[in-house]
């Protein structure tokens, strides 16, 4: 470990080893994924608390020779181009590997940014992917719409049905892809299954963890790279777009060859103001979940006994609640998301109005934020999604997805979402 002092002494030369997160590796039981982010010591150019940002898009050498190496990839901790690699991303990166407990990670853009190379590079034309049925809207109408263009065909499928699963995997099946927890429906993915069947069938198991930041650690599972939106719970100020892929050392330097990694030359590179940025809220992370996930199962066991129909994993009422217990680390607990069916669009068009009314939160997309915000899936973030898929997968027009706030009393907050539900006529 670098102390203080040798960082001052390297002066401007310090930077980031290659490998300097290359952390302990923990057992999955032993893992808790916020001490993981904590021991990680980085220290400013003058010795300041918080790594210096990379303020420049290129790179300065004494010797030509040196940027020749840079460029091949032989010079370790030299920079050459902030679209292939800057001080700012790696320490973000680093502490991102450390939480999913992977060799190396790799920031992007945003979460689409990370999540379209990954297919893009693992699969030629002629390939194929399995992949869970509800997933991002982004992300299906990229596998469904675009894909194809390449001739990257997709099967989607009922995660949950393991045997449906198995039974879609041809010979050109390259990916076996999925979330956590799945957005917007809130189905669990069984990943250690998952990963079962991925080795059988020499596939990677590309799991999205957005949902569920420090709850699940999916590379502990079984899982070949984790995908997060930085976008959602891990930066948590919705000020900032961004996304990261947590997998091997030798995958992400693949993914960023300057000759045909498709991170480098698809371009969604993070910039390091944001990098830095997110770092600062990522050493938070672990303090926010707990409340996300305490104010979302008060709010999910609240709805439910008022008679609506909830999909929270942390209710016994969800078909995976007690494999969500054996995957998910108790300290962070359920998560911060969860949905409601008040049937008809007309239905949640009102009863988020009159939420946003009542100050609950926002009527937005996205997750993660500090206060409460809620959309209706099928008209918003899963639209893509066409409307008769959108029924057979059992996405009602009045499906509310909620990303629950920190609110500090969880309890009136809940009695103004109640005086809602009264206001528009869904309880008495
Ligand atoms: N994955 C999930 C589960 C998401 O909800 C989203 C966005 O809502 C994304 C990926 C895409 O992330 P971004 O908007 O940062 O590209």
């Amino acid at each position: 470990m670098l102390t203080i002092t040798d960082a001052i002494q390297n002066g401007l030369k310090f930077s980031a080893p290659k490998n300097y997160y290359l952390a302990a590796k923990f057992t999955p039981m032993a893992f808790n994924p916020a001490n993981a982010i904590q021991d990680l010591q980085y220290f400013g150019e003058f010795g300041g608390v918080n790594p210096s940002i990379s303020d420049s898009s290129t790179y300065t050498f004494l010797a030509a020779k040196t940027m020749f190496d840079t460029f091949e990839g032989n010079a370790d901790g030299c920079y050459l181009y902030s679209r292939h690699s800057t001080p700012s991303n790696l320490y973000l990166a680093g502490a991102l590997a450390a939480m999913e407990n992977t060799e190396a990670a790799l920031v992007t853009a945003s979460g689409m940014g990370a999540i379209c190379p990954v297919f893009l590079h693992l699969c030629q034309a002629g390939d194929h992917v399995v992949s869970s049925r509800t997933i991002y809207g982004g992300t299906y109408a990229f596998l469904k719409n675009f894909a194809p263009k390449f001739q990257l065909k997709t099967d989607f499928v009922d995660i949950t049905n393991l045997e449906q699963v198995e039974a879609a995997i041809t010979p050109q099946t390259k990916i076996l892809y999925c979330e956590t927890v799945s957005n917007p429906l809130m189905e669990i993915a069984d990943i250690a299954a998952l990963s079962v069947i991925a080795k059988r069938h020499d596939l990677k198991l590309v799991v999205d963890n957005t949902f569920s930041p420090l709850s699940v650690a999916p590379a502990n599972l079984g899982a070949d790279i984790v995908i997060h939106s930085l976008t959602k719970f891990i930066n948590g100020s919705s000020d900032t777009v961004a996304g990261v892929l947590c997998t091997t050392r030798e995958l992400v330097d693949d993914m960023c060859n300057v000759t045909d990694g498709a991170a480098m030359l698809l371009g969604s590179t993070l910039d390091s103001l944001r990098a830095a940025s997110i770092m600062k809220n990522l050493r938070t992370l672990h303090v926010r979940m707990p409340q996300h996930s305490k104010n979302a199962l008060y709010f999910a066991q609240q709805f439910e006994a008022d008679g609506i129909r909830t999909l929270y994993p942390g209710l016994k009422s969800h078909k995976s609640h007690e494999l969500y217990q054996t995957m998910m680390h108790p300290d962070y607990g359920y998560g911060g998301m969860l949905a409601i069916d008040v049937q008809t669009k007309a239905n949640a068009s009102a009863l988020m109005e009159a939420m946003q009314e009542r100050n609950v939160g926002y009527l937005a997309v996205s997750l993660g934020f500090y206060r409460t915000l809620f959309s209706a899936s099928g008209s918003s973030t899963s639209s893509e999604i066409p409307e008769e898929e959108q029924i057979s997968m059992g996405l009602s027009p009045g499906l509310i997805r909620l990303s629950v706030g920190l609110d500090c009393d969880a309890k009136a907050s809940y009695s103004k979402i109640k005086e809602a539900l009264k206001a528009v006529g869904l309880i008495n």
